[in-house]
């Protein structure tokens, strides 16, 4: 039952939108007809101090889907670039999302999907329902494998048509990071040769995200190459953790990269179903540009976009080289070490790098469920009844071969597996599309319980929670049938 409350929630402090006019638009959010509440996350109220009576308010409602702005607030649509599939795409900005603040949590607050804005671009400005019940469980799903991610506190739902494909309705989501800063941005002010404004968003960056990079201003090293460092070791500690979990972004455009290293703007994202590392999960992305085994290099590709946009800041050539140069290391010692943890080995070992990348050459071959694999792993080391694992295998004595292997080296080198590790490591609840499709067919029907129940599994994915086994298991055959595209 709503009730009312007038107290201003949520206070604010000076945040992006203080950084002037060139870097976008005061942009009011457009209403939304009969909003209702579809869902909210209270962990993410929590961070911004907001009890579940406001959450449940009616303030709050019309507020998150954008009928009555919240006082103090004066919504804003930031101006950025990108490259979208390797081309240089030329002004995007915030087409359908704005700004509502930065809390005194230190939070910024966006609405996406509340209407056009001047970076719409002929588009409604609108995101549907589905998509947005994808991002929202993406958020929840990622923060509780503890992948960096920006978070969403509430979804909230309504009877407008917005078209797609076919008829869909209107949602609005409310995102939640520290910063919803873009590589994009940067390319923006490089490509107009806008450099006082790239300085300016270099320094709010450093300041606020980064100061340790001020510091490191001394000696023959400068703070912009600093920055485009510690970004770069950050993407690379992120992508490892996507590999590591068989997540799959989908569209990895440098708009879309977080100059944080959050996971961000979940459009047509998968996790790994059988192990393919050259799955395609974006019907949009034919020749694979953003293939599972890709994305590490786009990562890097994309961190030279970033490199070149701030080459005007870093003056030499070879020192924004000598930055990204970090990526490949950083990556692959972080990879790696992300994949021993899924082994139940903290230190490497002699070997550990062949035995993983067996490991994977196995998996592939069998098109073995990746979920299931390592859970099931985790679970037999743990009770040494090796069955239900080797059942997964077509070709079982390569896996036994494999396996008699690894335990050879780590007797050698007198390691063992930690099943406890493994079970903290590799999730019992993975946000596969066919758990998100269920909820949204749903939702479409007015029925949130599905959604609510993923929610709860996600946020703590590596607890049993008995009773719930429908929600772990392999896909039925058909998740097979289900394409995402960029159409959102
Ligand atoms: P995305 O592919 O969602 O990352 O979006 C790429 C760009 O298109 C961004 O500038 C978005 O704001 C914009 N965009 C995507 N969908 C819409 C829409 N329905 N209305 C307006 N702008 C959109
Ligand atoms: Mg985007």
């Amino acid at each position: 039952m709503p009730v009312a409350t007038s107290r201003a929630p949520i206070t604010w402090r000076q945040g992006f939108t203080s950084l002037g006019a060139a870097f976008g638009s005061p942009q009011p959010a457009a209403s939304l007809p009969d909003p209702c509440w579809i869902a909210h996350d209270r962990d993410v109220a929590a961070l911004l101090g907001l009890d579940e009576r406001w959450m449940n308010s009616d303030q709050a409602l019309q507020a998150l889907s954008g009928n009555a702005p919240l006082p103090e607030s004066i919504p804003f649509a930031s101006v950025y670039g990108g490259h979208q599939f390797g081309v240089w795409a030329g002004r995007l900005g915030d087409g359908r999302a704005v700004l509502l603040g930065e809390t005194t949590q230190g939070q910024e607050i966006q609405l996406k999907g509340s209407g056009r804005t001047p970076y719409s671009r002929g588009a409604d400005g609108r995101a549907v329902l589905r998509s947005s019940i994808r991002e929202f469980l993406a958020c929840t799903a990622m923060h509780g494998l503890g992948i960096p991610t920006t978070r969403a506190l509430a979804l909230i739902g309504s009877p407008l048509p917005v078209q797609r494909e076919e008829p869909e309705t209107a949602a609005v989501l409310t995102r939640v990071a520290p910063s919803f800063i873009r590589f994009g941005h940067f390319e923006w002010f490089a490509s107009q040769g806008q450099t006082t404004e790239l300085r300016q968003l270099a320094d709010y960056v450093i300041e606020r995200y980064y100061p340790e990079c001020r510091e490191a201003d001394s000696a023959n090293d400068n703070a912009y190459a600093g920055l485009l460092r510690a970004v770069s070791e950050r993407t690379a500690h992120l992508i490892a953790q996507w590999q590591a979990a068989g997540f799959m972004h989908g569209v990895m455009n440098t708009d879309n990269m977080s100059i944080l290293g959050l996971t961000l703007d979940y459009g047509p994202f998968q996790f790994m179903d059988g192990y393919d590392p050259r799955h395609i999960c974006n019907h949009s992305d034919p020749l694979g540009r953003y293939a599972y085994d890709e994305q590490p290099a786009v990562a890097h590709w994309n961190l030279a976009c970033l490199a070149r946009a701030l080459l005007p800041l870093i003056g030499e050539t070879a020192q924004a080289q000598a930055a990204i140069a970090v990526y490949p290391q950083t990556f692959n010692r972080a990879y790696l070490e992300q994949m021993r943890r899924k082994l139940g080995l903290q230190d490497a070992w002699e070997g550990d790098e062949a035995s993983i990348a067996a490991l994977l050459a196995l998996l592939a071959s069998g098109h073995v469920d990746y979920p299931v694999f390592w859970r099931r792993l985790s679970r037999a080391i743990a009770s040494d009844h090796m069955a239900p694992v080797r059942d997964l295998f077509v070709d079982r004595s390569a896996f036994d071969a494999w396996l008699l292997s690894l335990q050879k080296q780590l007797a050698q080198y007198g390691k063992a597996q930690n099943p406890d590790l493994m079970l903290k490591t590799n999730p019992r609840f993975v946000l596969r599309t066919h758990l998100a499709e269920h909820a949204i067919r749903d939702a479409k029907l007015q029925n949130f319980e599905t959604l609510q129940t993923l929610h709860e599994v996600l946020t703590h994915p590596y607890d049993e929670h008995p009773g719930q086994d429908a929600w772990a298991g392999l896909p039925p055959d058909w998740a097979d049938t289900l394409t995402l595209s960029c159409s959102s």
